[in-house]
């Protein structure tokens, strides 16, 4: 039988094993921690609370290659979508407001809602509309700020629409993005159907609709999964991958004819890869995320996502799908301002949002906090950052060892789509 070994258990290791075992491969996963999902995990709950996520994720209807693994692990019903786009904001002291798509094309019904939309006046609507066919023409390797002041777009459009925008799929400012990567990816988005458009929020822990049954399935359809196997170092002969050290002293030598497929992500490749890989240049945002859990009801609004307008440092507000209404993280994309600060002063900035936000909320009510901080949680595409990708499969320069990963080049962002999708493309790459 043909052997493939799949280093990393996220996302695009685990579809990677399938794509592999499908095509009639003896499969073995090495993953270095205890579970499988990579980032998208829930690490247990602390004493009698939930169990929160490594901070909260969601998907569009339009992420295919996701769904598909979503279906493979039994897990695809576990969410909540609407049916089509609808998003909620929160401003300091001002209304709840709603902007919710017609369902038809989002192409037509984006421009329609926003002409609706209360939080714009005349003329800003006449400017973002006179910008929307404008993000055809922003080219890759400009930031989006550069767009943005180039198309006018003032500090009331920004705050409603394209820094949320931004923020929700870059995890980064619109100074830090490509705007070309960000308007394709929105056009990913937008370009298709109502359904395409809508957000799945979970109904479930990450973990329990990801890693734990892919456990189950994979080992079910005959891939060795081995957890707690760190690669530390990756030997390189003559062009091939002939071996593979790993944490604690064990060695993988190669067979003839075995492959190997990376899902490992850009920083950890890079620094296994002699000479490194360009994905060395690649700069990573953290996303910090505050779970809270409270009998109190007041003040606390029942919506599942709500953007926080302005909001500094928390940018969104949610929930996951029927979770009751004292449950709920804050979410900050990016996270500069909060780095190095400790957990209680993070608790203490969180409280202090929200009763900003949330005034009815009693400033005296008993709120549990749980802070999670991901350092990496995504790559930060910048402008020109394109190229430091390598496309998802065979490695150039080799003959067995194959990339995937949600950084490699998807053309979307660090996403789970992108990491999906680019398993599947590798394997579509098998020499
Ligand atoms: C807090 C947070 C919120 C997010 N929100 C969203 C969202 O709303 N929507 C969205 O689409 N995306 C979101 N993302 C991004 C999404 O989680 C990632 O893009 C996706 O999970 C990446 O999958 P991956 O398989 O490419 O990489 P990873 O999930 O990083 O998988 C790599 C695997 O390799 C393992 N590994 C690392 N080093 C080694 C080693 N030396 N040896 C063996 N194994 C190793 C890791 O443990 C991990 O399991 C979010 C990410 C975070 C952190």
């Amino acid at each position: 039988m043909k052997r493939a070994l799949v280093l990393g258990g996220g996302v695009a290791g685990i579809a990677a094993a399938f794509g592999l075992r499908d095509r009639g491969y003896a499969v073995r996963l090495l993953e270095a921690h205890s579970w499988l999902g990579g980032r998208a995990f829930s690490p247990p709950a602390k004493g009698d609370g939930a169990r929160p996520d490594n901070g909260p994720h969601v998907m569009l209807g339009c992420y295919e290659h996701m769904r598909a693994l979503l279906r493979r692990l039994g897990t695809e019903a576990e969410f909540g979508a609407g049916e089509g786009l609808c998003l909620e904001y929160q401003s300091v002291g001002g209304p709840r407001l709603r902007l919710e798509l017609a369902a038809m094309s989002p192409n037509l019904a984006l421009p329609l809602a926003l002409l609706k939309f209360p939080a714009f006046s005349l003329w800003e609507k006449l400017k973002i509309c006179l910008g929307l066919p404008a993000t055809y023409l922003a080219g890759k390797n400009r930031s989006l700020e550069r767009w943005l002041q180039r198309y006018r777009q003032g500090t009331q459009i920004r705050a409603y629409l394209w820094d949320p925008l931004c923020r929700a799929i870059m995890n980064a400012e619109a100074s830090q993005v490509d705007a070309g990567v960000f308007f394709k990816t929105l056009r990913r988005a937008f370009g298709g159907s109502a359904a395409d458009a809508a957000i799945w929020l979970p109904r479930k822990p990450w973990s329990e609709l990801i890693g734990e049954p892919a456990f189950d399935v994979l080992s079910a359809a005959g891939v060795e999964v081995s957890l707690g196997r760190r690669v530390a170092a990756l030997q390189f002969e003559d062009g091939q991958l002939s071996g593979i050290d790993l944490a604690g002293g064990d060695s993988l030598r190669l067979e003839s004819g075995e492959i190997v497929f990376s899902a490992l992500p850009w920083h950890v490749l890079a620094r296994l890869i002699p000479g490194g890989l360009p994905a060395a240049a690649i700069a990573s945002s953290a996303i910090l995320s505050v779970y809270c859990q409270t009998a109190e009801r007041q003040g606390i609004p029942a919506s599942p996502l709500l953007v926080l307008v302005d909001g500094e440092p928390f940018h969104f507000f949610c929930r996951r799908v029927a979770a009751p209404l004292g449950e709920f993280a804050l979410l900050a994309a990016g996270a500069e301002s909060l780095r190095g600060k400790s957990v209680d002063a993070i608790c203490a900035i969180a409280r202090d949002q929200l009763q900003r936000y949330f005034p009815d909320l009693p400033a005296d009510a008993d709120i549990k906090m749980q802070v999670l901080r991901e350092d990496r949680a995504t790559m930060i595409v910048a402008p020109g950052d394109e190229r430091h990708r390598p496309p998802p499969g065979l490695l150039e320069g080799f003959t067995n060892f194959y990339l995937c990963g949600d950084w490699t080049a998807t053309g979307l962002p660090s996403t789970l789509e992108s990491a999906a999708e680019s398993a599947t493309r590798a394997i579509a790459d098998l020499r």
